[in-house]
């Protein structure tokens, strides 16, 4: 297996930030992602809207060697965004797009008690409203979290019309433009599905072929807590980061790989 290069421009893919403890590993702690943000935003790094990225990835741009440019994202919409995540981003200037399962809007997490010890609360209505006044973006994580590929035609395509729907006639026609695919499951036939739905971009895990319904994004682990994720790092260290996290992707699980890259980064830069 090799490693995946960085993507230009990156995206970069947290779900939890702080909030109760889980079994998994998707959550960051608060103080992790604050120190990030300001990390990266001390550096020069800047943050895209899903209209820019866009025009970015048309034009020869996307290539641009160095660029300190970036698309960050949520999945899931957890409440903790507006409690944790949101302020600081408003605080250092960035913007980011969570993609919302949007039947869940405003309710407890039913998806995917596996490793949680509670239900989680989402964002609701009038919350996502209120940021995205203040210039944050909001989009598809389909309608249930339904891992889609393993669906039929018509019910891949049931989710993400659903799911698109609602943000349209919720949020305005600009949150019906792009759609992640719960758990990064896609294949041709989602594709499909979701350019038949109306979405113009579609997210799926670390390997995305850089296709509009086909892009991919780095997702940022617990044990991702450099002060620059490796999402977005153009180094070894990145590379293999990326290839750890395509694998956690993937399977979920926790590999000797994670303990390797946690000493490497004990020995590496520091950073
Ligand atoms: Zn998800």
């Amino acid at each position: 297996m090799t490693p995946a290069p960085v993507a230009r421009p990156p995206v970069l893919c947290y779900h939890r930030v702080g909030g109760s403890l889980e079994l998994g590993v998707t959550r960051v702690a608060r103080s992790v992602f604050e120190r990030q943000m300001r990390a990266l935003a001390r550096g020069g790094w800047v943050t895209l809207t899903l209209g820019e990225f866009a025009r970015r990835l048309q034009s020869g741009e996307s290539r641009v060697r160095g660029e300190q440019s970036f698309l960050l994202s949520f999945d899931d919409g957890y409440a903790s965004l507006a409690e944790y995540a949101y302020p600081i981003l408003a605080e250092v200037g960035f913007t980011a797009v969570t993609f919302l399962v949007t039947d869940f809007v405003g309710r407890d997490n039913t998806w995917d008690v596996r490793y949680t010890w509670r239900r989680l609360r989402h964002l609701g209505w009038d919350t996502i409203a209120h940021w995205q006044a203040r210039g944050f973006e909001f989009a598809s994580h389909s309608a249930s979290h339904a891992r889609l590929t393993w669906l039929s035609d018509g019910e891949a395509t049931a989710e993400l019309e659903r799911s698109r729907e609602t943000l349209v006639s919720r949020l305005g026609s600009s949150a019906g433009q792009a759609v992640a695919y719960p758990f990064g499951a896609r294949d041709p036939r989602v594709e499909q599905s979701a350019r038949a739905a109306g979405y113009e971009l579609g997210f799926g895990g670390v390997r995305g072929n850089g296709t509009l319904l086909n892009l991919s994004r780095v997702p940022v682990y617990l044990w991702d807590a450099g002060d620059v994720p490796v999402g977005l790092r153009d180094d070894s260290l990145g590379a293999l980061g990326r290839l750890v996290a395509h694998v956690a992707n993937r399977c979920a699980v926790g590999t000797s790989v994670m303990l390797r890259l946690k000493r490497e980064r004990r020995a590496g830069s520091g950073s």
